[in-house]
C-alpha cells in the first residue's frame, strides 16, 4: 500500500537532512564542469558572432551589439564560478558554501536565460534561451525542492512579463507564453525528480554497503569455521594438511630440516569417564593453549580430533625438535587444570618425525612415521617422546613389530 503524501514528504525531508553533505559534494563536482561548459559556450558564441555576417537590419545590429556584451559577461561569471569551486574544493567542510554557490549559479543561469530571451525578442520572438536555462539548471544542479520552486516560479513570472512587454505578434506571444510555462514547469519537475532520486540512490547505496560488510564478515567467519577447530581454535585436520603440504613442497625445492610432532594425551578416556565430558573439553582447551603459547609463530598447530594434536616445526632439525617435544611434554606434565570439583593433572606422549635436509617426501609417510613413533611412546610407558628420522634415500617408513 502507498504511504500517505505527508509521510513520504517527511521521509524525503529526513533523507534531505542526512544526505545534505553528499548532495553538495556532487554539486561541487558539477559546478566545476558547469563553469568549464560556460567558458566554452561563451567563447564559441563570441567567435560565431564575429564569423557570421550580419544581414543588415537595424534590429539585428542592436541584437548583435547586446549579445557581444552579454557573452563576455557569461565568460567572466563562468571563470569566477570555476575559481570559487576550486577554492571550495580545498576546504574541509564546504557544504553550506557550496549550497549557496549552487543556488547563486542556478539564479545566474536563469537570469541570463531571461536576459537573452528579452534580447531575442528584437529579432526572433522565441524563448529558446529560457528553455535552455531551465534545462541546464534542472539537469546539472541539485537544488532543494523549495529553492527550485522559488527559482523556477520567479523565472516564469519574469519570462511572462518580458514576453508581454516585448512581443508584438499576438500569435507568437501566445506561443512564447505556452513555451515559457512548459519550460519552467518541466524544469521544476525534472529538478524535483532528480533530487529525490539522488537521495534515494544514496540511501540504497548505504544499505548495499552495509549488506556487503555483513556478507564479508560472514564469509570471514565461514572461512574460519571451515579451517579451524571449534573447541580449541587451532587449525583443523584439513587446513593443517594443506599448510603442511605447501611447506613440504617448499622444503623439497629449497632443502631444509623439518619436523612433525604428534601428541596424544595419556589415559584421556578416564578423565571423561571420571569427571565428565565438560572436564575433558577443558583439558583439551588447556593443552591447546599451552601448545600455542610455547611454540614459535612460524610453527603450525592443528587438532587431529579427540585428544590428538599435531605440530609442524619448519627449519627444525632432530635435536631441536627433540628439545621442543620434551619441553612441551614437561609443560603438560607439570601443569594442572582447575575443574569444578578439584584439579586435574595429565601427561602426553609424543611421536616425532624429522626430515633431514635434502630428503624429499610427502605428508603421508611423514605422518605415518610420527604415528609409529607415538605408538612406540605409548608402548614404552607413555609420558615420553619417541622419534623417527628421515635421511636422504630413506623415504618410506619401515613397518615395526607390534
Ligand atoms: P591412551 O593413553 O592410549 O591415548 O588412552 P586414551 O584414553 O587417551 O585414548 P582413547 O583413544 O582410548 O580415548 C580417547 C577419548 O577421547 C575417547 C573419546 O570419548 C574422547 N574424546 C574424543 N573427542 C573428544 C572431545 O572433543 N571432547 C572430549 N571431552 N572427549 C573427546
Ligand atoms: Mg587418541
Ligand atoms: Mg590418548
Amino acid at each position: 500500500m502507498r504511504k500517505p503524501l505527508l509521510t513520504r514528504l517527511l521521509k524525503l525531508r529526513e533523507l534531505d537532512r542526512v544526505w545534505c553533505a553528499r548532495v553538495q559534494q556532487e554539486n561541487l563536482k558539477r559546478l566545476y564542469f558547469l563553469a568549464l561548459f560556460g567558458v566554452f559556450l561563451s567563447l564559441s558564441q563570441i567567435c560565431l558572432f564575429w564569423l557570421l555576417d550580419a544581414t543588415g537590419s537595424a534590429a539585428e545590429a542592436r541584437w548583435r551589439e547586446i549579445s557581444l556584451l552579454v557573452h563576455p559577461v557569461i565568460l567572466l561569471l563562468s571563470l569566477l564560478i570555476g575559481g570559487l569551486t576550486l577554492r571550495l574544493r580545498r576546504q574541509d567542510n564546504p557544504s553550506a558554501a557550496v549550497e549557496r554557490l549552487s543556488t547563486l549559479t542556478a539564479t545566474l543561469i536563469l537570469a541570463i536565460g531571461l536576459m537573452l530571451t528579452a534580447f531575442d525578442q528584437l529579432v526572433i520572438q522565441g524563448v529558446t534561451p529560457l528553455v535552455a536555462a531551465c534545462s541546464v539548471t534542472a539537469l546539472l544542479l541539485y537544488l532543494r525542492p523549495f529553492t527550485a520552486l522559488i527559482l523556477f516560479s520567479a523565472a516564469l513570472i519574469i519570462g511572462l512579463l518580458i514576453i508581454d512587454q516585448l512581443s508584438n505578434s499576438p500569435a507568437l506571444k501566445l506561443s512564447s507564453t505556452m513555451n515559457s510555462l512548459t519550460a519552467c514547469a518541466s524544469g521544476l519537475l525534472v529538478s524535483w525528480i532528480l533530487y529525490r532520486n539522488f537521495l534515494r540512490e544514496q540511501q540504497l547505496r548505504k544499505v548495499l554497503l552495509r549488506q556487503r560488510e555483513i556478507l564479508k564478515a560472514r564469509t570471514r567467519q565461514l572461512q574460519f569455521q571451515a579451517s579451524h577447530d571449534t573447541l580449541t581454535g587451532l587449525f583443523n585436520r584439513r587446513e593443517f594438511e594443506r599448510l603442511t603440504e605447501s611447506e613440504l613442497s617448499r622444503v623439497n625445492r629449497h632443502p631444509a630440516p623439518l619436523s612433525l610432532l604428534m601428541l596424544d594425551l595419556d589415559h584421556f578416556k578416564a578423565i571423561n569417564d571420571n569427571f565428565g565430558h565438560p572436564a575433558g573439553d577443558a583439558v583439551i582447551r588447556h593443552v591447546a593453549r599451552l601448545l600455542g603459547e610455547h611454540t614459535r609463530n612460524c610453527d603450525t598447530i592443528g587438532r587431529l580430533g579427540g585428544e590428538e594434536f599435531i605440530i609442524l616445526l619448519p627449519e627444525t632439525d632432530l635435536p631441536q625438535a627433540q628439545q621442543t617435544a620434551e619441553k612441551l611434554r614437561g609443560l603438560i606434565e607439570h601443569s594442572s587444570i582447575d575443574i569444578d570439583n578439584g584439579r586435574l593433572q595429565i601427561t602426553a606422549s609424543i611421536g616425532l618425525a624429522c626430515l633431514a635436509p635434502g630428503c624429499q617426501t610427502h605428508l603421508t609417510p611423514l605422518y605415518q612415521a610420527a604415528d609409529q613413533a607415538l605408538y612406540r611412546a605409548k608402548r614404552g610407558g607413555r609420558n615420553r617422546v619417541e622419534h623417527f628420522y628421515f635421511t636422504p634415500g630413506l623415504d618410506t617408513v619401515p613397518a615395526e613389530a607390534p
